[in-house]
Formats: structure tokens, sequence, C-alpha cells
């Protein structure tokens, strides 16, 4: 008596993409409600079930649904804004300051959607997102009836949806608790990455995952710099990091795991944690070659993903499956490696297994959801089809196949697309509004372009207020009299301390836009060794405010910032008209003169060749005040024997200050 079922997919090629790689030519796929109940020969299933909808599939491929192991949906929205950068420069200089001037819940929903749509377009059933608001996400993407691993961002600094981080684990730990069970939606947990986290955050997020029992989706390993930083900071590469803080305590999700030593993958294997290997990101940032090969030796669980579409650009999984074959074998020099039907399988069974989502799809076996495509192989790109080896269809689907040749998907028993049209959502009206916010990104970083003071703020210098600066410089031929002249007792030293200093000034077009200073300070102790050193950031303001008598300068200063990112970033950054380079040895005093406190800076110029120069500074927040002090400073050069009429230093001040 054959079983009543709800649909029976007929006269299909069948890759259920299992362990074993069975394939059924013609094959069928019995679905009951939301389920699998069987994939095997026409004929069998012909027999076994009776069915109230039956579909001749037209000799299609009929597969799994491909998993997307790593995205971030909402990015559409930001696609094509920023590209051919350094991931430092695109991410802290572009994306996040964007992100947290329009990232907002309606922001989300709609970028997610939009980014649903691409998916369901290029047979993509199911994805591993990572953003903010991601409730949002995951409403998007249950409407319009996709499954989806959906995690909430942690970050070390203010989000998009959450002051600090307390609030984003707080909001995290309830979002989780709304969205689990879902049919559709397995929430989690996404602390960022080990660099943009602190200790007590992955502790946190560990807590949060293992206590509800969801996956812990991060970035690891990306690039070469973030391991470098990771053993100079603790000491050791980022995988033992974060092992030796117990992350692997959960079920991991680790995107990227580009520079991984064989160790590391053992260990990443131990811990059971599934990767997600994005090519298309790896190659567009030069981040390069995740060993795939290797991992997938040891038995690591490898999905591949498409990262975000603004850094991609686009989340078209066929391209990626291909990427992720093509580049294993360029990179290895052996085109045996990663071949058509491994690479399928990552983009299917392996990648589900990486989402920790593995039990419910993935591949077409009885008891798995009813997550499946057809792909149309006859198009003229991927004729003639040869049926002498089985591994062809492979191949045809990996190397020849396009998005665009998926003409059906359905997801949880439900139809999403049928014959490429869209059921369950619409696109015109996203667009427009894709459109809209466009718009509003432009001319927010048009605006941002125009000053060096608000790119500076845009990516979170922080500052100190504006204020005035006295100083005088005048050349010295003498530096031992100077400073027998500084221990004179009518001077009373409250700091002294010995810095080598190498300064890059960056200089803009516009004068008016002042320069930027990057600072490399290192202290020198008595034994003239270097024990500390310490980067900073200064914008000088735009020109000089006024010049006093005796060439007393009183500059318009200074905001300081510690500077966070390196020399290369901000040059990157900022792309300055020129730059100037000058390294100096510099004796530094704090004192106090008739009770105002001075600094007393004695520069020896090592490069450029200028000599050595006395500096008299202080600082003061108001005009007047300013010109009390500038008159103490002539006194006080005068003091320490040196001549301020014909000496002060154009030439130095010229070369520093090209610009004024
Ligand atoms: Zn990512």
């Amino acid at each position: 008596m054959p079983k009543s079922i709800d649909l029976l997919l007929t006269n299909a090629i069948v890759l259920t993409m299992d362990e074993k790689f069975h394939q059924y030519e013609p094959g069928a796929v019995a679905v009951d409600g939301d389920c699998i109940v069987a994939a095997g020969p026409e004929d069998e299933l012909k027999n076994q079930y009776t069915a109230k909808d039956n579909l001749d599939c037209g000799g299609k491929v009929l597969m799994p649904g491909l998993v997307n192991a790593h995205t971030h949906a909402a990015m559409t929205l930001l696609r094509g804004l920023a590209d051919d950068l350094r991931l430092d420069v695109w991410l802290l200089g572009f994306m996040m300051p964007v992100e947290r001037e329009f990232v907002s819940p309606e922001f989300v929903h709609l970028g997610t959607s939009l980014a649903c749509i691409e998916f369901i377009r290029s047979g993509v059933t199911c994805f591993a997102d990572m953003y903010y608001f991601e409730e949002e996400a995951a409403k998007a993407t249950a409407e319009i009836g996709l499954r989806a691993l959906c995690s909430q961002t942690v970050l070390k600094f203010p989000t998009p949806d959450a002051d600090s981080y307390e609030k984003a684990l707080e909001a995290s730990q309830d979002f989780i608790q709304r969205w689990k069970g879902h049919p559709l939606i397995v929430p989690s947990v996404a602390p960022h990455a080990p660099y943009t986290c602190t200790e007590d955050i992955i502790q946190a997020t560990i807590e949060i995952a293992t206590s509800n029992d969801v996956p812990l989706h991060i970035h690891l390993a990306e690039t070469a710099i973030e391991v470098e930083n990771s053993k100079e900071e603790h000491g050791m590469a980022v995988i033992p990091y974060v092992e030796k803080h117990n992350l692997f305590d959960a079920k991991v999700l680790a995107a990227h795991c580009v520079h991984v030593g064989i160790d590391e993958i053992h260990t990443l294997h131990k811990h059971k944690a599934g990767v997600a290997h994005n090519p298309s990101s790896n190659l567009k940032l030069a981040s390069g070659f995740a060993p795939v090969t290797e991992m997938l030796e040891v038995g690591l669980d490898v999905g591949i993903g498409t990262d975000g579409s603004a850094s991609n650009n686009d989340l078209d999984m066929f391209e990626e499956i291909r990427l992720a074959a093509l580049v294993a074998k360029g990179s290895s020099g052996d085109p045996t490696v990663v071949p058509a039907r491994t690479a399928l399988a990552m983009a299917t069974r392996l990648g589900a297994k990486a989402l920790h989502m593995g039990d419910i799809t993935g591949s077409l076996e009885p008891g798995k959801r009813a997550d499946l495509i057809l792909v149309d192989i006859s198009p003229l790109h991927n004729a003639p089809r040869f049926q002498r080896d089985p591994e062809g269809v492979y191949a045809q689907l990996v190397y020849a196949s396009k998005a665009t040749d998926v003409t059906d998907v359905m997801v949880n028993g439900q139809w999403l697309m049928r014959e490429q049209r869209l059921l369950t959502i619409e696109e015109d009206e996203l667009l427009r509004q894709a459109n809209v916010y466009a718009k509003k990104i432009d001319a927010f970083l048009i605006e941002r372009e125009q000053s060096v003071l608000s790119k500076l703020i845009a990516i979170g210098g922080a500052m100190e207020q504006e204020s005035f600066e006295v100083q005088v410089k005048v050349r010295v031929s003498n530096p031992d009299a100077i400073i027998a002249g500084i221990n004179q007792p009518e001077l009373e030293t409250l700091h002294h301390r010995r810095y080598h200093e190498y300064d890059t000034y960056f200089h803009f077009d516009d004068p008016a836009q002042g320069q930027l200073r990057y600072r490399e300070d290192e202290f020198i102790d008595e034994k003239g060794e270097c024990t500390n050193v310490r980067y900073r950031l200064t914008m000088i303001g735009r020109t000089r405010e006024r010049h006093f008598p005796s060439d007393v300068l009183l500059s318009r200063s200074r905001f300081i910032a510690p500077a966070v990112h390196s020399l290369r970033f901000y040059r990157e950054y900022f792309k300055p008209e020129s730059e100037t380079f000058i390294e100096k040895d510099r004796l530094r005093w704090r004192v106090l003169f008739w009770g105002i406190e001075f600094y007393i800076n004695l520069d020896r110029i090592d490069q450029p060749d200028l000599g050595t120069f006395l500096e008299v500074k202080s600082r003061t927040w108001s005009q007047r005040d300013a010109e009390n002090k500038a008159e103490l400073a002539e006194k006080l050069i005068a003091f320490l024997g040196a001549e301020t009429e014909k000496t002060v230093t154009q030439d130095y001040v010229e070369f520093v200050a090209k610009a004024e």
C-alpha cells in the first residue's frame, strides 16, 4: 500500500550530497510537510508513495539548497560603497563610520530582504549571518521563508545597536531566547573577532552560547597582521589564544581561518569547530589563501561563504564554489585538490555541519528538512552532457553552471521560487528604498571627505578640546650652555625625560585643512635604552593664528589622539598630498618659571640634519592668557641665554609646516 505524502519530485538527476554521494537518474525525492521522506530511483519512489502534488523536474538537477556559511546579509545596502582598500581602512575607515550613522532596524530589515532575494535566485536555502539588530535580520529571513543562523554581533566599542558591549551581550541573550526553537531561524551570538573584543567579552559570549546551546559565530585569523598582532600582544597565534580562553567550549563557526598552521587545524578539528571559507572576500582583500586542502584532509567541516556583499561584492554562491575549487588548485599548484564534488559538498552538507545545522539541512536524506533546488544544466554554456563518469555532473555544476540556472527553490517544504518567479517577496519597491539609502550615504561621505578633522572624528579619534599653544623656537649652537641654564635654581624642574621621536607630517592640498602629525615617541632611559613607545596622532591647526613680535608663535592647536592604527592605515585613509619626515632626539623639561608652567624642549634634529633647536612652549585656552605667556616665553628664552631676534628658525617652521 503506497504511503501518501505531500509532494513527489520526479524525472530529475538527484544528487543527494549525502556522505556516500548517492545519485539517482532518473531520480525522485519524496517530501511530506517540511521534511524529506525519501530520495531514490524514480521507479521505486513512484511505487512507494502517492503524492497530493507531483512535479516533473524535466531532467534538471535536484539537489540540496546551497549553504552560505558566512555573510553579513544587510550589507547589500553598502555594496560598492568603498572598494579596492585594505581591510582595516575599508572596515574602520568606511564601513563602521557609515554603519554607526545609518544602520537601524529598518536598514537591517531592508538589507537582509534584498540579500534573501539574491540568495534565493542563486540557490541558497540557508545562510550564516552576522550583523547588528539581528532580530530584524531574523524577521526578514523568516518572513521570506529562508533558513538562517542569525548571529547578534558583540564588539568592544559602541555599535549601531548597542552603546556598550554590556548592552550588546544583553541583546544577544534576549534575541536568542526569543528565537530559539523557531523552525527556520537558529539564533546565536557573534563576538566579532578576537581583536575587536576583550577577553571578558569573549568569556561572556561563550557563556551565552553554551548556556543556550546555540552556535558561536566569529571571525578568526583572517589576515596575517591579525596573527602577528596576536603573537605580539598575547604571545601566541589567534587559534591557541582563543583556545586558551575556552572559546571551543561553544559550538564555534569560525569565518576565514586563512592564517592557520596544521596544529591549529587539528585544534579546530579536535573541538569540532566549523570553518567558513570565503574565497572572493579573501582574494579581494588580499588576505591570503586558506589551507582548505589540509583542513579537509584532517576532516574539518569547511563550508563556503560569500562574506558580506560590501566586500565581495555579490552573494553568488556558484561563483564562490567555483573559486573555492580554483583557488585551492592555484595556490597549491595541484589541480587534483578540492575536486568539483568536494567543492559542492562544502557548499551543502559540510557547510550545514560547519553551522552546526547538519542534522536538519545540507543533503537530501530522509528526516532532513526539505531544503532543495532545481538547476537546469541544459543551457548552451553547459552543453553537451557526458554521462560516462558519474562525477561529470559535479564538474558541470561547479565549473559551468551559473546562479541564473537555478529555477526552483524550496525551503522547509515551502516553494520560494518556481520557474524563476519569486513567490514570497517582490523586489521593485525594495530596490527603490535601497537607492534612497545610497543617496543619503553618498551625501554623508561627501560631507565627511571635505575636512580632515571630520575624517579624523569619523574613525573615532578621541580628542582633546581645541586649545592654543604659545611656542618660541630658536636655533642654538651651544646645547650644553642651555642645559646649564635650565639647571639654575631660579627654574624649578618638575619633570625631565628624554625621547627619540619619529614624526611624519601629512600635508593636504588645501592649507586650511591643517596638517596631521603621526608621532612615534620612544622613551629613552638613563642608559640610553628605549623603554616604551607611544604613538600619537595630532591634528595641527590650520595656520599660525598670530605672530607676535620676536616671532613667538601662537598656533591654534591641536587635537591629539593616541594613534591606534598604523602609519600605513592613516596614509591610506587620509590620502595626504605630501609628507615630511623628521627624526629627532628630544630632551624635555617641565618647569615653573615665575610660577607659570612651561615645557622646554631641546631638540637635535637628525633627519634632515638641521642642528639643535630650543623650544619653549605653553598651552593656553584664551587669547589674553596667550599674550601674557608669550611675553614670559621670550623672557625664558633670554634667561636660558638664547637669543630670539634674528635666530627664530623660519627654515625649520617652513620645513615642517609647508602648508603655512
Ligand atoms: Zn565576515
